[in-house]
């Protein structure tokens, strides 16, 4: 049996991950809570009547580590749009948009999508698979709602968009937001060999299966364990897309799971950098 400060310490943590990967509210038992509500709300308590109450703010003072995590001091290479990555060792929105290498360029996309964010080593490169219809519209990864989550990953470890590199092995749509074929995946390959090596960033999050296999042809990819490419460390961890699938109302659980996942890898990520999070007081 687990003792109560075991317990409590595991609740502490649950909310945390939820309040860092953007949750505000959450459901619960309103009995659980009569004994810390107000008596006004907390009068005529009905058993298995639910509450959503928000959860304390990331800027709260009861939350000094966030807050710590938050004022971090982060490098300051620059935020490099799109169009501002140097020229050269980086392939060129140009070259790109007249790259011929397999048929996703005559299947209707709008934009090639290169990828965007600090190009000078950052601490982290996100690697996706594709861009998707929002994606294409705006020639910039990961802007729709998968994107989102993205970015809640991002903030919860205490960066910008900005201060990452954000990518993917296709560059180009496929149609239907299909699974790029091994072979575009393959023809694309070289462009995103050639943004790492320019970019060096100090650790590469791979996220989903297709990025695991694009940059690992033919290798076995366990989610949540280190490996290297060209001596950078890389690590796997879900796609945003298939955590913004579950239905928090008919799985919570699995949605919880999946997040928990997720953050625990990202925690590994800033341990890797030095950034471990700062030890909670029990
Ligand atoms: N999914 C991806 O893999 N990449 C994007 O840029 C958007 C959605």
């Amino acid at each position: 049996m687990e003792s109560l400060p075991e317990i409590l310490n595991a609740f502490e943590q649950a909310l945390e991950l939820e309040r860092e990967l953007g949750t505000r509210t959450v459901d619960c038992d309103r009995a659980l809570l009569a004994p810390v509500l107000p008596a006004s709300s907390a009068a005529s308590p009905v058993l298995g009547q639910r509450a959503s109450r928000p959860l304390p703010s990331a800027a709260s003072a009861a939350t000094p580590a966030l807050g710590q995590r938050a004022s971090r001091p982060l490098p300051s290479a620059g935020a490099l749009g799109e169009h501002a990555l140097p020229q050269g060792a980086l392939p060129t929105a140009a070259e790109l948009a007249a790259c011929t290498r397999c048929g996703l360029h005559g299947l209707g996309r709008q934009h090639v999508v290169p990828g965007q964010g600090n190009a000078a080593s950052p601490d982290v490169m996100f690697i996706g698979e594709a861009p998707g219809a929002d994606e294409d519209r705006q020639g910039l990864a990961f802007v729709g709602a998968a994107g989102q989550f993205l970015t809640k990953m991002i903030q919860a470890m205490g960066y910008t968009r900005e201060q990452v590199f954000i990518a993917n092995v296709c560059k180009c749509r496929p149609p239907n937001n299909r699974t790029p074929s091994p072979q575009e995946m393959e023809a694309c390959l070289p462009y995103l060999r050639r943004q790492i090596a320019a970019i060096r960033p100090k650790c590469i999050v791979l996220l989903g299966r297709t990025a695991m296999s694009g940059l690992f042809p033919g290798q076995r990819i366990r989610r949540g364990t280190w490996y290297e490419y060209d001596g950078i460390p890389v690590i796997a961890t879900f796609h945003p897309s298939y955590i913004i699938r579950f239905d928090p109302d008919t799985d919570p659980v699995g949605l919880r799971a999946a997040k928990t996942e997720v953050w625990n890898t990202l925690k590994l990520v800033l341990a890797r950098l030095g950034k471990r999070k700062e030890e909670r007081k029990t």
